[in-house]
Formats: structure tokens, sequence, C-alpha cells
């Protein structure tokens, strides 16, 4: 029984092949020790989430899950979080005899390395690497090891909880204007390194394992987190919501740190900038300045019969171009183009003020 990761059952239909390849494939380890051990391995370990306060008259089945639960306080408390305690949770590990027999362990080795609670792994998924490196980590899963039982020194299983890369996320309910692709729940900010951390929880055989992971909190107190793993945000099972980030910049955006951003050097600002809002910003003043405040796209998205309400937000758009030129010593300056039909291509260089306070960037 290959991991299943969690998320399966939201990825949209086009994953679906790829992860159904993954439960069958052979060359998952943990797959091996599962088939060897009888009855017992026909019957994979399987993480249920009861609704323990439910009034309803429950199955037999369901009565049970209820009756084994157990109380999961997560390890990922994130700075955003919705509510306190938004990750903890009532699960049920059937079969539960099975699972209830076995022994708790505080630590197990695997060739050498000793893994403990709260240790970040690598899990192998399908077309694994074989070794972890620098450059294929996303090739692996990871996982944060929240407890250990063994049957014996041959089938040893974890209870993890899941982290997951930002392709992975599934699309959130309402499109956020951030989100990479309409497909997915990536984020602009989402860096390379980034993992989200979560509470989909399985039961994986240890086997799996491909080595441990470094993966730090990242609180978004400095910017130097750009070439290790980390984590800084969470994704709730119950409420499919991604906890809340540092705010920066005039639309109350976010920061991926392998993006650098502009600061305004005003002690009573200190705001960050994205590159792309700057631009905006000039370029919505420079159209007004030399067009008018009334956008005059707006005419011509009329009369061809649409609300002009997304031509408006950019009536600069194919007016005027900019681009900033930072060059790291001396004031980062902007260039910008003026591309109407009938005035002869003109560009100029302008300073940068901040838009929120006016300072000039320097
Ligand atoms: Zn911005
Ligand atoms: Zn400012």
């Amino acid at each position: 029984m290959a991991p299943k990761h969690g998320l399966n059952s939201l990825q949209p239909p086009e994953d679906t092949h790829k992860r159904a390849k993954t439960s069958s494939n052979p060359a998952s380890r943990s797959a091996t020790p599962a088939e060897q051990i009888g009855a017992m391995a026909m019957v994979p370990f399987v993480v249920h989430y009861p609704n323990i306060s439910t009034k309803k008259k429950l199955s037999k089945k369901d009565q049970d899950l209820v009756d084994n639960a157990e109380f999961q306080v997560s390890p990922f408390v994130a700075k955003g979080r919705a509510k306190e305690g938004e990750l903890d949770q009532h699960y049920t590990v059937t079969p539960s005899a099975e699972w209830n027999a076995m022994k708790k362990y505080n630590n197990f080795i695997i060739q050498g390395d000793t893994y403990k609670n709260n240790h970040f792994v690598y899990v192998r998924s399908d077309e694994t690497p074989k070794e972890v490196d620098e450059d294929n980590v996303k090739g692996f899963w990871v996982a944060r090891i929240l407890q250990v039982r063994a049957q014996n020194a041959q089938h040893v299983y974890a209870l993890v909880a899941w982290m997951y890369w930002a392709d992975e996320l599934p699309p959130p309910r309402v499109r956020a204007p951030d989100q990479v692709s309409a497909l997915g729940g990536k984020r602009t900010y989402h860096g390379k390194h980034e993992l989200i951390a979560s509470n989909y929880m399985e039961v994986l055989d240890v086997l799996s394992f491909a080595g441990k992971a470094e993966v730090l909190e990242w609180r978004e107190e400095d910017d130097n987190i750009q070439s290790k793993l980390y984590w800084r945000q969470t994704f709730c099972r119950e409420t499919q919501e991604l906890s809340k980030i540092r705010e920066h910049c005039i639309c109350n955006g976010h920061f991926n740190p392998e993006v650098s951003m502009f600061i305004c050097d005003n002690p009573s600002c200190k705001i960050w900038l994205h590159e792309a809002c700057l631009i905006n910003d000039i370029l919505k003043k420079t159209y007004t300045k030399l067009v008018g405040t009334e956008p005059e796209i707006n005419g011509i998205a009329k009369a061809n019969g649409k609300t002009g309400k997304l031509s408006k937000s950019k009536p600069f758009d194919g007016k005027f171009s900019a681009k900033i030129k930072d060059q790291g010593a001396g004031p980062p300056t902007i260039l910008i183009k003026d591309l109407r039909s009938g005035q002869k291509s003109r560009e100029w260089e302008e300073s940068i003020p901040c838009p929120k306070c006016d300072t000039i960037l320097h």
C-alpha cells in the first residue's frame, strides 16, 4: 500500500491517473512489509476523522470509529491561524484492534538514522528518485512523524501529518487574486522551497521513508529563508483554508522570498512593495497626467457591449509600459514608454515615489 498523501480526493481529475499509478506502484517500498504479514496485510491502516460530537444515531461501523477515536494536537501552530487549535482533531486508525495492539515507541532506526516524533521525513512517492538531493526534493513527499508503533522489528509504522508542496494544493472555493492558475491552489507568493503544513494524517510503513528532512518554520521575521525547506502556512483539512500570512504592499499581498521587493525608506512608512504594484501605480498616474481621469478605453469597451470594468483598472494597457531599473548603486528609477499611436514612441526616466506616502524610493 503506497502512501496516499491525503489530498487525493481533492485533486482535479487530470491528476487521478498519476495518483492511481502511485497506489498500485509495486516499487513503493511501503508495500513490501504489508504484503508479508498475512491477513492483516490485506487491510492496510487507514485514518478516519469521525465526528464525535454528532447527536445522530450511528451505524455500528461509525460508532466503532467514535469509540476508538483519539485526539491529536497538531504540531503546527501557524501565526495566522483562524482560531486556536484549528488543526487539532479526533481521528481513528482502522483496523483499530490491530493498531491498538501495537506498542508505541519513541524512536526507530533505519540505516543508522534515528527517527523520532516530530521529525520531518522524506517519503517515497511514484517515480521517486533513488536518493534525496538538492535538485530532486520535489520527487518526494514530506511528512512529520506524530507517533510510532510496531508489531516487531520488521513491522514499524508511523502516524504522520502530511506537508504539501504548493503545486499540490487544491484550488480554493473562491478564486484568489494571487492564484497561479485556476486549476490549483498554488499562490504567487509560494516559494520553490515552501511546504504547507496540514492535518491530513496517514499511517505509513517506515520503510517508505527516504531520509530525514530539515524543514524550518518561517515566522516571516527575516527574509533569509530561500535555500532551505520551510513552512509558514497551514492547510486545514476541515475548512480547506490556508492560514493567513504576513501582508505587505498597497495590494495587501504577500512576500515570495525568491522575488525581491522594494522598501520605502520613510521611517514612518517602511512598506514593502511588489515591483508589479509599483509599476501599476506609476502607469496609472502617468495615464491620469497625460490622458486624463476618464479612461477613454471605457468608451470602447462599452461600445463592444462589455462592462469595461476590467479595462478600467488598467486603462494604461497598450498605451504606456514601464520597467524598473535597479542596478543596486543609487536609487531605483522607472523607464516609462509612451506607446500611443500618433505619438512618436517616446520614453523617459522618473524617480519612484512610494505609492503610500509619496517619499521617493532610494
Ligand atoms: Zn503588491
Ligand atoms: Zn512610503
